[in-house]
């Protein structure tokens, strides 16, 4: 019995051993990898490769697999990715007011719990996407948002992550309202505050322009000013990528009282469908409304298509002829179809910009908003904001209840996403 019991314990005790011996082994080798991770990721030369962007994909696609359906369908950290259980969620997040509304969802103040930092998280209902065939222009978002652009007039994105029923963007949250939302309350904004606001768009623009991005989407709406006056361009839903300097595209989208001659017509556009953009905005914040409206849609697409745009001569002459160069409607003849931003910069309406002192944030912004802290809502609209918070925005788990919802888990591949540069987030 003893020799049994003696002879148990050594087998139990050399059990041990080899067990202890694994896991200290197999705990090396994961920290060994983690060190290897984490100097990869911290340089940027070597993150942009391919092949390293596919590796460091592996875990993300593991994670989506494992899945049964019921949790969320999540990307961890790179601090812990391969190895620790550190994953974003719904849940990190209190979600404390509802700041805006897109077509697909809601925009909403959340503080991540641990950290207590405020990011600003677009919430989209892959229903409605699926339903209105959209996940390519969502996934172009989530895709241009993956290229870690960095330019100190786009908005950041942290983490992107998804449940079942939903998709989830964490973006720097961006609280000195919309620009539209100042435009309105001033009717129109005087030459300098315009010309600063048109240099820092031109800028983002031509810097998504020099990585074959098209916004294609610029409006008052998807401009916010940062909480020291400053553009920030959100909403990356409509831009079109790929596209090489002279590569064009026709996919109609768009918001009318902008869209170019070409894009109504249905024509081939490129990045110079932008610049019309960037006037259309220029003459909105000069004018105080949008060039060629019409309060009848179809008389506004006549305009835009045939009429010459009316200058009234309370702006400068230079504004002036900017506006009509940007407004050209000959895509060809359009400021900027030869060299792009150079064009701009180059233009007499914007002699009084430093534009390397504007890059730098160096340039006082004319307004500041009044904001004392994340938490004041001021300058967003009350509509929303009174709206209550939907109970459900921090559940992990959502069951799967129906085949378009099976058909909404699976639709959104590969979306869930951490920049390979982001570290000591949250
Ligand atoms: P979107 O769906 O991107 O068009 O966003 C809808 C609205 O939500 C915008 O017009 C803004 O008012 C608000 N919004 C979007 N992104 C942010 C952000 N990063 N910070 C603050 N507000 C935002």
């Amino acid at each position: 019995m003893a020799v049994t019991e003696a002879g148990c314990d050594l087998t139990y005790s050399k059990m041990r051993g080899i067990v202890a011996f694994f896991t200290a082994f197999i705990k090396e080798r994961k920290m060994g990898l983690n060190d290897f991770i984490q100097k990869l990721v911290s340089n940027p030369h070597i993150c942009q490769h391919s092949d390293v962007r596919v590796f460091l994909k592996i875990d993300e696609n593991q994670n989506e697999e494992t899945e049964d359906g019921n949790s969320p369908l999540c990307m961890t950290s790179p601090r812990s990715s391969l190895a620790e259980e550190t994953q974003v969620k719904p849940s990190d997040f209190d979600y404390l007011k509802i700041i805006g509304k897109g077509s697909f969802g809601k925009v909403l103040l959340a503080r991540h719990k641990e950290s207590a930092k405020y990011y600003a998280v677009k919430v989209l209902q892959k229903k409605i996407i699926l339903k209105k065939k959209e996940q390519k222009h969502i996934m172009a978002e989530r895709s241009v948002l993956l290229k870690n652009l960095k330019h100190p007039f786009l908005v950041g994105l942290h983490y992107s992550f998804q449940t079942t029923d939903k998709l989830y963007f964490v973006l720097d949250y961006v609280n000195g309202g919309e620009l539209f939302y100042h435009l309105q309350r001033e009717r129109v904004f005087l030459e300098p505050r315009a010309r600063f606001y048109a240099a820092e768009m031109a800028s983002a623009l031509g810097y998504l322009h020099s990585l074959h991005i098209v916004y294609r989407d610029l409006k008052p709406e998807n401009i916010l000013l940062d909480s020291q006056g400053h553009i920030v361009l959100t909403d990356f839903g409509l831009c079109k990528e790929g596209l090489d300097p002279n590569g064009t595209t026709s996919t109609f989208c768009g918001t009318p009282e902008y869209l170019a001659p070409e894009v109504l017509q249905k024509q081939a556009y490129d990045r110079t469908v932008d610049w019309w953009c960037l006037g259309s905005v220029l003459y909105e914040m000069l004018y105080g409304l949008p060039p060629f409206y019409s309060r009848n849609t179809a008389e506004m697409y006549n305009n835009i298509l045939h009429k010459s745009v009316v200058l009234k001569p309370n702006v400068s002459n230079a504004g002036r002829d900017l506006l009509e160069g940007l407004l050209q409607k000959d895509r060809t003849k359009r400021l900027g179809a030869r060299n792009d931003f150079v064009e701009l910069k180059c233009h007499a309406f914007f002699s009084p910009i430093n534009w390397d002192d504007l890059m730098a944030k160096k340039i006082t912004p004319p307004f500041v908003p009044s904001v004392s802290g994340p938490t004041d809502l001021r300058h967003f609209d009350p509509e929303f904001t009174h709206l209550p918070v939907p109970g459900s925005l921090g559940n992990t788990d959502c069951l799967l209840v129906s085949s378009s919802m099976r058909e909404a888990a699976s639709a959104f591949p590969g979306f869930s996403y951490v920049p390979p540069a982001e570290e000591g987030f949250l």
